[in-house]
């Protein structure tokens, strides 16, 4: 096994750092007396009219930014619906075909972005099918007749994801990605990827946020002396997450299957960022209470990755699937 990266992987790696370093962490004290409304994906038609300078100094920031980052086409994720979010082979929306087209009919919870993106990949079953048969994915783009984003949801994670209602909505065949009825593979691959990226951006969160901890209690010797021992559990737990990332990502340049991997990885991270966070707070105290502070947003945003994604409970479904594959039974872990 080599967790080694390649010269070209090494400076992608170098160049993401510099990034989040040197124009993103500084940015850090303007955010956290920020005003509420640049929280949420929605915030260029809330701030569009305001002349209010110092709301216009911070639409200067976040313009410059997207410039920087650089997101020519975004894209959202329809999946979830009302009675199928843990479980997605439960979905109803349903896919007819029709001539050249198909009609799109049926409601997606919470696609993040679906009101300000360019298309949604989106997941519906052909009529007369259930569970993992016929699910065919889509790409629609937004403003598509019978596209409709009946609300946005502001929640604790700082997303602002939809109820998006699909009613008679034409689509050509020539939108479906990959093959007509091949969608659940595609959703599996994908929301195996997108375990690993949670994960990861958990990861480099966690880490953050320990630095923030090395920051307050720096001067202050005692402070610093009463937490070592939890930092230095912490740090063990992120060098572990990171030996479990590597290995899951070999694996899959092996093209093996890596649906416990990845669970596992996303699992772990996103875990450990809740009790890294919940832990910060308590060093911080009361000043990092305050609702802007960049530990209080983190703890709130990590709270929604144990959920999107795929559950905590879930992940531990798959992990323990995984590993009683040949009939283990669990006293011979014994
Ligand atoms: C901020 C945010 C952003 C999101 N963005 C997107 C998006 O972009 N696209 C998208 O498609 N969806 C998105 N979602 C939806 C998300 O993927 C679902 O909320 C998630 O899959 C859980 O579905 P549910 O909320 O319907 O929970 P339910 O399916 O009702 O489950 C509730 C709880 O029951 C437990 N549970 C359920 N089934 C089992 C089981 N078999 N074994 C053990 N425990 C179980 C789990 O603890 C679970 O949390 C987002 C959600 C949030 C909160």
């Amino acid at each position: 096994m080599e967790f080694r990266l390649t010269p070209e992987e090494e400076r992608l790696r170098q160049v993401v750092e510099e990034f989040v370093r040197d124009e993103l962490i500084p940015l850090e004290p303007d955010f956290a007396n920020g005003p509420d409304i640049f929280e949420g994906s929605r915030w260029k038609s809330r701030v569009k009219k305001s002349q209010d300078t110092e709301i216009r100094r911070y639409i200067a920031i976040m313009e410059a930014l997207e410039k920087k980052i650089r997101g020519e086409k975004t894209s959202a994720f329809g999946l979830s619906e009302p009675a199928s979010g843990a479980d997605p082979s439960m979905l109803q929306t349903t896919a007819t075909p029709d001539g050249d087209d198909f009609i799109i009919n049926g409601t997606k919870m919470f696609p993040t972005f679906a009101d300000v993106a360019d298309f949604v990949q989106l997941f519906a079953r052909l009529p007369g099918t259930k569970g993992r048969e016929g699910v065919t994915c889509f790409l629609i783009d937004t403003g598509t007749s019978g596209y409709q984003v009946a609300r946005s949801i502001a929640t604790i994670a700082g997303t602002e994801p939809c109820e998006l209602v699909f009613e008679n909505c034409r689509v050509h065949k020539s939108q479906v990605l990959g093959e007509i009825g091949n969608g659940w593979a595609l959703n599996q691959a994908w929301l195996g990827a997108r375990r690993f990226q949670v994960g990861i951006r958990a990861h480099g969160k966690a880490e953050r946020v320990l630095h923030v901890v090395r920051d307050l209690v720096r001067h202050e010797p005692k402070d610093a002396e009463q937490f070592a021992g939890r930092v230095g559990y912490f740090l063990g737990e992120i060098e572990a997450l990171r030996t479990l990332t590597y290995l899951g990502a070999w694996k899959a340049d092996q093209k093996m299957d890596v649906r416990s991997e990845a669970a596992n990885v996303k699992l772990f991270a996103t875990e450990l960022l809740h009790r890294v966070t919940d832990f910060a707070l308590e060093v911080g105290g009361q000043s990092a209470l305050r609702k802007n502070h960049a530990l209080a947003r983190t703890f709130r945003h990590a709270r929604a990755t144990r959920i999107v994604e795929g559950p905590s409970e879930i992940q531990r479904h798959i992990i323990q699937r995984e590993l009683f594959r040949d009939g283990a039974a669990i006293l011979e872990l014994q």
